[in-house]
């Protein structure tokens, strides 16, 4: 059985950013959802995988029957978990150590990274994601996703999500309304990358 992430906040925590009704939504009814519908897809088959990256790099060899609706759940219980995981009430406002050398060498300066990674947020047509991933060698990359899929499902596990931005409707309509861009910087606000370094951290050792 795969389980949501316990928040380490409240739904009001993230005030003024991003407002309490779309996180506790977000939470308990989208996130709880995909959950859901990933656990009864895979016990529909009697699959009992404990893994979801491995679920994701051998997708093409699920049943045909579970085979989209694992894809798209499974990526959206997985990429909830990397979302608000990253968020917090104080945040580490920006990245330090080896991941910041990093950036700064890839993308120029944290500004630079910021700007990369919203344009890709902002320019994602319709519901998705935007990435920063890396691969095991600490190379870093921004893209973007359609739907509920990652770099992990697309690049069969070679680039692996270390930040994830949603910019589903459903993160951001209740307070930004139609305006994405707006929400995209006020994210960027609650984004706390003591974790993202954490994640970094994990992939590259
Ligand atoms: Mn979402």
């Amino acid at each position: 059985m795969f389980k949501q992430i316990t928040l380490p906040y409240s739904y009001a925590d993230l005030e003024p950013y991003i407002d309490t009704l779309t996180m506790e939504t977000h939470y308990t009814k989208h996130h709880a959802g995909y959950t859901k519908n990933l656990n009864d897809a895979l016990l529909k088959v009697n699959i009992e995988e404990s893994s979801i990256e491995k679920i994701f790099r051998e997708i093409d060899d699920l049943p045909e029957e579970i085979r989209t609706t694992v894809r798209n759940n499974g990526g959206g219980y997985y990429n909830h978990n990397l979302y608000f995981a990253h968020l917090a009430k104080h945040p580490q406002k920006a990245p330090t150590g080896l991941l910041l050398e990093k950036i700064n060498a890839t993308f120029g300066s944290f500004t630079a990274f910021q700007e990369t990674i919203s344009k890709a947020a902002l320019g994602q047509f319709g519901s998705g994601w935007a990435w920063l991933s890396t691969n095991i060698k600490g190379d870093l990359r921004v893209s973007s996703s359609p739907n509920q899929d990652n770099p992990l499902i697309e690049t069969k596990g070679v680039w692996i999500p270390i930040l994830g931005i949603d910019v589903w409707e459903h993160a951001y309509y209740l307070k930004h309304k139609n305006l994405r861009g707006a929400y995209i910087k006020d994210l960027l606000e609650v984004i706390d990358w003591q974790v993202v370094e954490k994640n970094y951290q994990k992939v590259i050792q």
